[in-house]
């Protein structure tokens, strides 16, 4: 029943995937979004997946393979953390993620970044990641990071495909549109190294505080309205002198 369902949207809402190739006269950039415990470890929270789960696993998977690429060449990674003050609530969601708790801490495969000179770590406490680089003073992290960098293709990668990935890509998008991102050219979302979480309608008929949220559905919406937007969805990602990922 729900692999139908999946199957009529891929049908109705279809969207073209790309082999993305970064030459290396292109300077590129990667944001992570959200590849922390609270999301993506099993039993690490409330937001945190129950059970392990494929779509899951592949996205850190595919995440660290791309994050070690851009490391190997020194080009520059920027990981959003969701991190909330504690007794400070993110409506509609439970308590998440509390700022210096493991919830809100890079997973496991990834945790090495941290090290990286190349990389910078910025926590937020909103979904978007575009708004929760808005410092006190009025600067914006991401866009000086894309800034100094002069980064021209940007990869995004996270969690959840349909909540912080697209609201971060929107925003990006928008803010690209108004010239202040400069010389930033493309948004590519890579498909493989998003996921997202799974509420089957089944469970969520039963509780009225649960929204349903199918993986695969909701995972294939993320995609497509990220691509409406005029993101790039890549199927892979290769590099100058590289196989592909
Ligand atoms: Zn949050």
């Amino acid at each position: 029943m729900v692999l139908q369902t999946v199957e009529i949207l891929r049908s109705e809402i279809p969207f073209d995937e790309e082999s993305v190739f970064i030459s290396d006269d292109v300077k590129a950039g990667l944001v992570l979004v959200d590849i922390i415990n609270g999301f993506c470890t099993v039993g690490s929270g409330n937001l945190a997946p129950r059970e392990p789960n494929r779509q899951i696993s592949q996205m850190i998977e595919e995440s660290q393979k791309l994050a070690k690429v851009l490391c190997d060449k020194k080009l520059p990674v920027l990981a959003f953390l969701d991190s909330h003050p504690p007794g400070k609530l993110e409506h509609p969601y439970p308590t998440h993620c509390v700022a210096g708790s493991d919830e809100s801490k890079l997973v496991p495969a990834l945790s090495w970044i941290e090290e990286e000179p190349n990389v910078t770590i910025r926590r937020k406490d909103c979904y978007d990641g575009y708004l929760g680089s808005i410092q006190e003073d009025g600067s914006n992290v991401f866009v000086d990071w894309v800034k100094s960098n002069k980064i021209q293709t940007l990869l995004v990668v996270g969690i959840c495909t349909d909540i912080c990935v697209l609201d971060f890509v929107c925003s990006t998008i928008s803010a690209k549109n108004r010239g202040f991102l400069e010389p930033l050219e493309d948004v590519v979302v890579y498909s493989k190294g998003c996921a997202t979480f799974d509420i089957p309608a089944s469970l969520a008929r039963n509780n009225k505080d649960l929204l349903a949220h199918p993986q695969e559905m909701m995972h294939h919406v993320g995609l497509y309205m990220a691509k409406g937007r005029g993101a790039k969805i890549a199927s892979e990602v290769s590099f100058h002198g590289l196989k592909n990922l």
